[in-house]
């Protein structure tokens, strides 16, 4: 293809589509347009390495530095403006133009700020990239009084890295649970237990009603119910809003997110969208799915790849997995579909079932079993029967699957 493709986005999913197109062959130009100003960088030691004091505050790369040069792709450190989607040009923010063949749209999501009056106060963090962590990290040392907003994943690692260096930690959650849409109660329960063990005073049912200011600096929290937290700090962890500003000035549809097809590719048959920008539309039921996981985005990346360069046909399917550290807890999850009727804790893993059919497993600092997991689904959803007889051991199933078929 002779202007190539152009991958807009250097995170995790961009980073892959360019590597997994020359894996693949893909012998045209391959551009990535990166709008961070550090080499492309992994995320997830955002929230968890780059907040350790004893760590080396180092962004973690994604590639060697040699790696870009060497396979052709060639790197350009600004941001893309504009997709001329009739002359089929990208407009840089450095003015420079580049025509290309195909689009990826890989630019991930930006962190939500609250919507109260202060939120823009040099206290109150977000927590999103290598230059926030560089901004939060001096904030977490002993004795401050670190106030967590949102008990998602972000904010949960980082009450364990503040709690890790001596802060005094709150963290306030909306809901009257952790992670409501993102694992089952009894996993909620046992990282509850965790994070109190570690000393994190946790919060149900509390919003942020304001923010007391003075002097130019947030000084305490004020709640819905009427408490008022003192704060030396507040990261505001309530999720992100996926990157898709350049999809709609392109007239392509949006809803949260790029929307794309099975084949990941938007309204306009020369441009896809991978990872935490893009929303899956499923076609029976008309569904939307978007995902935020390194899995996913890598996935997605290759799955493009494949496609450009001929290897695939076939509508995009991955299995989810995702990991999430919080102190010394490792979370580990699998789900092949949302939803589930019916949970079995076995040991330090949930078992989630639905209509009788595994649908997933959550483990706590329980890798092997959280393998198994992923090996069994990836071939098939075992029936609750079947695991029943194996005493919900799902390493059991799963070791079944090397064995060689027995023939009659
Ligand atoms: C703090 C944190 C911790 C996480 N921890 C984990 C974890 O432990 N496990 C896990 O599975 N997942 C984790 N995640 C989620 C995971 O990191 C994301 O799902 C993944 O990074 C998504 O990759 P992406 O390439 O789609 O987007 P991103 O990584 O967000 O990369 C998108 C890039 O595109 C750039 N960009 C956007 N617009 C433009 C433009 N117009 N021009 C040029 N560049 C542009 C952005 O600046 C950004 O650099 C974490 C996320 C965060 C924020």
């Amino acid at each position: 293809v002779r202007d190539g493709v152009v991958i807009i986005g250097a995170g995790h999913a961009g980073v892959q589509a360019a590597d997994s197109l020359r894996e693949r062959g893909y012998a045209g130009p391959v551009t990535v347009v990166a709008g961070e100003s550090h080499p492309p960088y992994s995320r997830p030691p955002v929230s968890k390495q780059l907040l350790d004091h004893t760590v080396d505050p180092a962004p973690t790369p994604l590639r060697a530095p040699g790696f870009y040069r060497e396979r052709g792709i060639e790197l350009v450190r600004t941001r893309a403006e504009r997709i001329d989607r009739d002359a089929r040009l990208l407009h840089l923010a450095d003015g420079r133009v580049v025509r290309y063949d195909h689009v990826v749209l890989a630019t991930g999501a930006r962190a939500r700020t609250l919507p109260v009056p202060g939120a823009d106060l040099p206290n109150v963090l977000t927590l999103r990239t290598v230059d926030d962590a560089l901004a939060l990290r001096p904030h977490l040392v002993a004795g401050a009084r670190v106030v967590v907003v949102g008990g998602g994943f972000v904010g949960l690692e980082v009450a364990s890295a503040a709690r890790r260096q001596g802060a005094e930690v709150t963290l306030l959650e909306r809901g009257d649970r952790l992670l409501r849409r993102a694992v089952s109660a009894a996993t909620a329960d046992r990282i509850v237990e965790h994070h109190r063990g570690t000393g994190v005073r946790l919060g149900f049912g509390e919003e942020v009603a304001g923010l007391v200011e003075r002097g130019g600096r947030v000084v305490a929290v004020r709640t819905a119910t009427g408490d008022v937290l003192p704060a030396d700090v507040v990261v505001v962890g309530i999720g992100g809003t996926p990157e898709d500003r350049l999809a709609r000035t392109a007239r392509l549809p949006t809803r949260d997110g790029v929307v794309v097809d099975q084949w990941l590719t938007t309204g306009d048959p020369r441009i896809s969208a991978i990872g935490d920008c893009a929303v899956v539309r499923e076609p029976l039921t008309g569904t939307v799915t978007r995902l935020e996981s390194v899995q996913n985005a890598s996935d997605q990346a290759r799955y493009v790849a494949d496609l450009l360069s001929g290897a695939t046909s076939r509508p995009y399917r991955a299995l989810p997995w995702f990991w999430s550290d919080q102190g010394d807890l490792r979370l580990q999850m699998v789900l092949r579909t949302p939803g589930h009727d019916r949970e079995v804790a076995v040991g330090r893993s949930v078992l989630l079932f639905d209509g009788g059919l595994l649908t997933g497993v959550e483990s706590l600092n329980d890798p092997t079993t959280h393998m198994a997991a992923r090996r069994l689904l990836e071939h098939a959803a075992p029936t609750d029967t079947e695991l029943a007889s194996a005493d919900y051991d799902v390493r059991v199933l799963a070791k079944r699957l090397r064995r060689p078929v027995q023939v009659a």
